[in-house]
């Protein structure tokens, strides 16, 4: 393997359970049924996991985690004494404690138990999945959970973890308006989390929301009026002091999910779990490897049968590898990069690919700052830039082509 400059990942883990399937998710994950011999399946999954992680931190050869993000799914689905034993056995396998590491819950499965053991084993940081206190709305989604509990849920986070979570709130669902919208953020806002992830609904080809919407059952809001609620919303949450740090995402000072933000500064990443992603990135003291093959991203089938049925077996056969050219991670680094406020990591991207995104895109940067689109002081958008990221990437990009030679 090439020389690296530093085994540094960070670390995500699919929980691949949900209480129910909620109508507008294209995430890989099965119904899990509480009742039922849950404990024995999750405990199953968890062993084959740790396997999993293990096999990977020493295959990569990694001497640091910065930062781990336990994701799904539904993650607060784990019984709370599963948890322990899963958190303990990750924390063995760890090189070193992480800066960071979250965990994300449902109001409908989380509970305090679950809460005082992600706090007793390290855990860092709750991501709560509200979505919206209006209950009319949570039915035409079919999202498991009802007002109340989300309420419970936010103020058991808020006890134990005090403002150190996150909560993700969809804009635009089938039904909604902008008093819905209104009281959504306000509703929130009393809780006080430290960042908050505020998402325009994607509607996804096949998912039970695209068929009842094609089918005349639920109608979505107009574009305009998506448009109205989202920026009523980030005004909210701006009055509120949050800053919006990325296209979806606002933090109070301090409050910036740090394992995001190396997502969007492509730092390499391990995945572990079905459906899970990760990055490899050959970097060296000079750029990135002299082979073509400059990192390889890695994607885990994802079917939970086949991984429980793989158990400690040949892991690598239930990853999918890519091979990322430099080309490849140019173009994925600019377009991650620019959903930053802080625009691409500078420095990495001029070790990586021998140029800055300054000297790459310097007519798209001088154009969009001229309209008050792109920050004056470094290569990234401001945040009125950020709602018209996909039209700076397409110039962003042909540009970077021409610049380069590859047109
Ligand atoms: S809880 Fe999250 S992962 Fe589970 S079905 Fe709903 S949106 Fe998908």
């Amino acid at each position: 393997m090439p020389q690296m400059v530093e085994n540094e990942y960070s670390l995500y883990i699919h929980i691949p359970f949900c209480v129910q399937k909620c109508d507008y998710c294209a995430f890989y994950s099965v119904p899990l049924c509480v009742r039922s011999g849950a404990s024995e399946i999750v405990r199953t999954y968890l062993d084959v996991l740790i396997f999993d992680i293990h096999s990977q931190i020493e295959h990569f050869s990694v001497s640091y985690i910065p930062s781990i993000y336990i994701g799904g799914g539904t993650p607060s689905v784990i019984p709370p004494k599963e948890a322990a034993f899963f958190f303990d056995a990750l924390q063995r396998l760890l090189p070193n404690k992480p800066l960071e590491w979250t965990v994300e819950v449902n109001p409908e499965s989380v509970n305090a138990d679950f809460l005082h053991i992600c706090k007793e084993y390290g855990v860092t940081r709750i991501s709560a999945g509200v979505q919206t206190f209006n209950q009319k709305l949570r039915q035409s989604i079919d999202r498991a959970g009802r007002v109340e509990d989300v309420h419970k849920s936010l103020k058991c986070i808020a006890d134990i973890y005090g403002s150190n979570f996150s909560c993700d709130i969809i804009c635009g669902l089938p039904g909604t308006n902008p008093d819905i919208l209104k009281n959504d953020i306000y509703q929130l806002l009393r809780y006080k989390p430290l960042s908050v992830s505020f998402y325009d609904l994607t509607v996804e080809e096949d998912t039970p929301l695209a068929k009842k919407i094609k089918a005349g059952k639920l109608c979505l809001p107009s574009v305009d009026m998506a448009e109205e609620m989202w920026l009523l919303g980030r005004d909210m949450l701006r009055a509120a002091g949050y800053e919006q740090y990325e296209v979806s995402n606002f933090a109070l000072a301090g409050g910036r999910c740090e394992h995001n933000v190396r997502y969007w500064r492509m730092r390499p990443w391990l995945g572990a779990g079905p459906a899970a992603s990760g990055t490899i990135i050959y970097d060296t003291a000079a750029g990135i490897c002299a082979s073509p093959v400059k990192g390889i991203r890695r994607v885990c089938v994802p079917d939970v049968a086949a991984y429980l049925k793989t158990g400690r077996g040949a892991f690598p056969a239930l990853y999918e590898r890519e091979e990322l050219s430099a080309a490849c991670l140019l173009r994925e680094s600019l377009m991650m990069g620019f959903r930053y406020i802080e625009g691409p990591d500078t420095a990495l991207f001029e070790r990586r690919f021998g140029i800055t995104p300054a000297a790459l895109i310097p007519k798209t940067l001088d154009l969009w700052r001229k309209q008050g689109l792109a920050r004056p002081d470094i290569p990234a958008l401001t945040t009125d830039g950020l709602a018209l990221q996909n039209r700076f990437l397409h110039a962003a990009l042909e540009e970077a082509d021409k610049t380069l030679g590859t047109d």
